[in-house]
């Protein structure tokens, strides 16, 4: 890590901070000198305009830098979800189908196998795996799954089970989380995905979920899952029925937990979809289209801030944003890109038009636009490779057909 005063000077600070008002400042000198601010100058970072946003934005970048200096990450993986077809009835889900409905599908273990040896020939280090709660599914395929993957891939990183699917496949199996994780980390599970959190507050679960996995249950899965030695991400979904102060508790209850356990590899700021969600068709005027970009950029800027010294990847989704709106976010306190994805199918199905797959050449000169240094990493944040800035890149075609479109059309 560098020391701060190469990545902002007195001065810098002194200039940044003219016009900001004494308790944004005190806030944001806290976070500079690695005090954590608290759940109150959360709320209060996330509703700046002008030139306390600014001030905002900046020292984020200023954190980032510090830790990261100019590289941005990304991982090669490939998404695959072997099943849309689910009976939770979460109102903001766009993606889950009734087992009857046009549309619904559940590709067998041999498929998915054969997906994720076509995703490790195109240079895959991890496949993400997540799927609906299908009412037919038995509590041993989430075992069964990862059996046959390890057998055909045994170097591949498996990334799955949202701790919605950890409750149920434990549910089924008649077994204590603690139980069915084990099983699950002997089976090959290398980490989890830290979804289903959407925000950690009981009030808005209730309306986006039915409580159904309420953040007591939430938390409990994943800090069992840490315990065992399994990482998993951290995410919230923001920009439908929630206000800043939501989003404190959320950051404030990821902490508490990556304090107790350091489980968390990341942080995703994930902003809500609406075109296909229920949520938002049938209450269209009471619930927001997704975060506005002043919520976007003060969510990634704000977490970096909140989560300093305890999490230090803060990841940009572009299947939620787009390409170009990720890369700008890289000045943000942004340093990940995510991954290369493939087969993106959770957002397409929500109504994102933001494509299935960036290639690796596609990252590289994203993140080269921002005058960044590429670098591919692993699950876990491991570097495998920097790229040197005159290496070309090449890599295949997308694996799905783009009908002409190009999410890079941007950087022309
Ligand atoms: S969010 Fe997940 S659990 Fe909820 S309905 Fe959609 S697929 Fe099912």
């Amino acid at each position: 890590m560098k020391d701060l005063h190469t990545v902002c000077t007195f001065s810098d600070q002194a200039e940044i901070f003219m016009g900001v008002s004494k308790d944004i400042r005190l806030i944001l000198e806290k976070a500079l000198s690695d005090r954590r601010p608290s759940s109150d100058d959360i709320e209060r970072l996330f509703l700046t305009t002008g030139k306390e946003k600014k001030a905002v934005l900046q020292v984020a970048d200023w954190l980032r830098e510090r830790i990261h200096g100019d590289n941005v990450s990304f991982v090669i993986n490939r998404n695959i979800n072997f099943t849309n077809v689910c009976y939770m009835g979460c109102k903001f889900c766009g993606f889950a189908k009734r087992l009857d409905e046009a549309g619904a599908e559940w590709i067998s273990v041999e498929q998915v196998v054969q997906r994720a040896e076509e995703a490790w020939n195109r240079g895959a280090s991890e496949v993400c795996i997540q799927g609906g709660l299908h009412p037919k599914l038995p509590g041993t395929y989430y075992r069964d799954l990862l059996i046959a993957l390890k057998k055909a891939l045994p170097k591949i990183h498996i990334h799955a089970y949202s701790p919605f699917e950890i409750w149920y496949g434990a549910k089924k199996m008649k077994l204590s989380y603690s139980d069915f994780l084990e099983d699950l980390k002997e089976c090959g599970l290398g980490s989890m995905p830290g979804t289903a959190a959407e925000i950690l507050d009981k009030q808005i679960r209730e309306k986006l979920t039915k409580n159904k996995l309420s953040t007591a249950r939430w938390v409990e899965i994943i800090k069992t899952a840490h315990s065992l030695g399994i990482p998993s991400t951290a995410t919230i979904m923001y920009g439908h029925i929630d206000a800043p102060m939501h989003w404190a508790i959320h950051l404030d209850t990821i902490r508490r937990i990556q304090i107790e356990t350091g489980g968390f590899t990341e942080f995703v700021p994930l902003s809500f979809v609406h075109y296909d969600s229920p949520l938002f068709l049938e209450n269209p005027n009471l619930v927001r289209p997704g975060a506005s970009d002043n919520e976007i950029d003060l969510m990634h800027a704000v977490s970096r801030i909140a989560l300093n010294g305890l999490i230090d990847n803060v990841q940009v989704s572009w299947t939620k944003l787009g390409a170009e709106r990720a890369r700008n976010l890289l000045s943000m306190g942004v340093n990940d890109m995510g991954g290369t994805l493939m087969n993106e199918s959770i957002s397409r199905s929500a109504g994102s038009k933001n494509g299935q797959e960036i290639t690796e050449r596609e990252m590289v000169d994203i993140i080269r636009s921002a005058s960044k240094v590429p670098v591919r990493r692993n699950t876990l944040y491991k570097t495998i490779k920097t790229y040197r800035t005159d290496e070309a890149v090449t890599t295949s075609e997308p694996l799905v057909s783009r009908d002409g479109q190009n999410p890079l059309s941007f950087l022309k």
